[in-house]
């Protein structure tokens, strides 16, 4: 049986990803995230190794106590709004970055800054970056 430790969780779905039993179920809102966690007598060991935050834990199955759940609210994007990552999520990858990587070129804190306006911003740098190279070419 699967023992859940909530404080280390980072709501990344790793666990609900790979389990091959369906034992790690996940729900999805616009705005938050759960997981939760099935009685699981398989333990095939596969959650734990692939758990970023050690969180889970094999324990003898009548040692197991109840079926957690854990929910999360997402982080709302600084540019656009939306939601897309957990806090646990976004403050580990805030921990272990180097603090130089963690800005753009223009000092953009990316990390808070959700994946589709970092695209967009990034297109939108491209085609001035070509657009300037074409206009340099006219004579
Ligand atoms: S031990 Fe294996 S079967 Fe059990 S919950 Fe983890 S991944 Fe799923
Ligand atoms: S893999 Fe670990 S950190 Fe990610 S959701 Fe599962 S228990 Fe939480």
């Amino acid at each position: 049986m699967i023992k859940v430790d909530v404080i280390k969780c980072l709501g990344c779905f790793s666990c609900t990803n790979v389990c091959p039993n369906q034992n790690i179920t996940r729900e999805e809102t616009p705005e938050t995230r759960s997981i939760h966690w099935k009685k699981c007598k398989e333990e095939c060991d596969l959650c734990v190794e692939f758990c970023p935050a050690k969180a889970l834990t094999l324990v003898p199955f009548d040692q197991a106590g109840e079926e957690p759940t854990i929910s999360f609210d997402l982080v709302a994007c600084k540019i656009c709004g939306a939601r897309y990552a957990t806090e646990p999520m976004l403050k580990r990858i805030e921990s272990i970055l180097p603090e130089k990587l963690q800005k753009d070129s223009t000092g953009l804190d990316w990390i808070w800054i959700c994946p589709v306006c970092r695209r967009n911003i990034e297109a939108e740098r491209a085609t001035k970056q070509i657009v300037l190279g074409r206009t340099r070419k006219i004579p």
